[in-house]
């Protein structure tokens, strides 16, 4: 597939037919097109409209299943916390749960979705810098396996609330190792300067305190340093050899540590960057943690949710630079920054893929990949090399399941898109489209104003 970019990059960007060998859930049909497991993408939008996020169910059961190996295979005793916030979609959840993970969740409304996907709250972990009241007492009734501390305000905050309610809470004590995960600034989350966990120097006095007070009984200890980790294991091994450290400390002080929570952040290849493997992972958590002797927990939420989702979206219309930008080619699509927003919140790069066998092999040349909202940052892509497409022409954004879908927004008056689960032959719609009813319904005129007419 010969690209019409007009200079020799040093380092192009990987072809379809390579970004389609990655990824062994999508394939290319000559009368079918785009294909996802054994459905053609085109039925799923004459189904169900564009823009829609598309699921595949094979590739989930296959990540966690992948996940669980490495694990086993380095000889941890783990367990497998499925971070919600990467894709809260209940059909998410339920084949994860069949699975046998349990969840990672950061808020009441997610909790409320891993025991709605039928996640028992002996397999939850309730994680974030700033629980409420009413959700840690949420987490209290719900009998979760464990909160993650963040702070020593927080612990005396639920200590109280526990030993109210004449319950236990399990927890786990969140620190910061200062280390860098050399990940986006956006989700960088293990350096000292960062709003997560407590500091490590402080982290035994704290502990001490957590097991001193009324209500609360620490089990372990947690860290989690960021997202998007591609830069191999150093920042990892760095992070878990300060835990390590640490809950030697706690043991020569007499302090119970039961497990240790490795946190999440395992990256995965967008583009054809170079990716750790969960084998890899399970190797740094075995030679920094595995001479503890203790039981870990892991946090995955991109590297399970990400490649087996893309968004399907349509092609509005092809505009061509004008007078002070001739050769330039604007893709509009009907999908937009409110849909996905991780290009222009975090300059991520998507594989885009046209799903019409003849835009598949049709010429390429460089395009701008952009959708309709009044923003600037509302691109996708700059230069990609794409075909010329019609208006109504579909193409597909890989590796969007995670943070696609729960982080959209309706910014611009835009229904959130649909959801659509594929599993073998099948699929249906798991979260229809929000309509405009949906979205106009949820405003109140105040009485002052809808008796002065207009
Ligand atoms: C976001 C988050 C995760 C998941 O991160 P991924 O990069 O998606 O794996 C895990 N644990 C905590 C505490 C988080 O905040």
């Amino acid at each position: 597939m010969a690209s019409a970019l007009p200079l020799a990059q040093t380092d192009p960007d990987p072809g379809f037919a390579e970004l389609l060998a990655a990824r062994p859930h999508l394939s290319m049909h000559a009368h079918d097109g785009l294909t996802v497991e054994e459905v053609p993408l085109a039925r799923i939008a004459a189904d169900a409209g564009t823009p829609t996020w598309v699921y595949s169910a094979g590739a989930l059961r296959r990540r966690a299943r992948a996940l669980k190996a490495a694990l086993d295979g380095a000889g941890l005793r783990a367990s497998v916390h499925y971070a919600v916030k990467a894709n809260t979609s209940l059909a998410v959840l339920r084949v994860l749960a069949a699975e046998g993970l349990g969840a990672d969740v950061v808020s009441e409304g997610e909790l409320r979705a891993a025991r709605a996907a039928g996640i028992p709250g002996a397999e939850i972990v309730f994680s974030g810098v700033g629980k409420t009241e009413r959700e840690l007492r949420l987490a209290l009734d719900e009998d979760i396996a464990q909160i993650n501390l963040e702070s020593a305000e927080e612990a005396e905050t639920l200590s109280a609330l526990a030993a109210s309610l004449g319950r236990t809470a399990r927890v786990a004590l969140r620190v910061n190792p200062d280390v860098d995960a050399r990940t986006h600034a956006k989700i960088t989350t293990g350096r000292s300067e960062n709003k997560f966990g407590v500091a490590i120097a402080d982290a035994p006095a704290l502990y001490a305190r957590l097991a001193a007070l009324p209500g609360l009984e620490p089990v372990g200890v947690a860290t989690h340093i960021g997202s998007q980790i591609t830069s191999g294991m150093a920042a990892y091994r760095a992070a878990y050899a300060r835990l390590a450290e640490l809950v030697q400390a706690l043991r020569a002080a007499g302090l119970p540590v039961q497990h240790i929570d490795c946190g999440g952040g395992l990256g995965i290849p967008y583009r054809d960057e170079p990716a750790p493997s969960p084998e890899a992972l399970a190797g740094a958590i075995k030679a920094t943690l595995g001479p503890l002797g203790l039981p870990v927990m892991l946090e995955p939420g991109r590297w399970i949710a990400g490649p087996p989702g893309l968004l399907l979206a349509s092609v509005v219309l092809q505009k061509q630079g004008g007078a002070s930008s001739p050769g330039r080619r604007f893709l509009v699509l009907d999908a937009a920054m409110n849909d996905l927003v991780r290009p222009a919140m975090y300059e991520a790069w998507h594989g885009i893929l046209p799903v019409a066998p003849r835009d598949f092999v049709a010429p390429l040349s460089p395009a701008d990949v952009v959708g309709p909202v009044c923003e600037t940052g509302d691109t996708f892509a700059r230069g990609r090399a794409l075909p010329s497409l019609q208006p109504g022409a579909l193409v597909a954004f890989l590796d969007a399941g995670a943070y696609g879908a729960a982080m959209s927004s309706t910014y611009n008056m835009r229904p959130l898109a649909a959801e659509v689960m594929v599993d073998g032959a099948r699929f249906a719609v798991t979260r229809p489209r929000q309509t405009h009813d949906d979205l106009l319904g949820r405003d109140r005129l105040p009485d002052w104003l809808r008796e002065a007419s207009p």
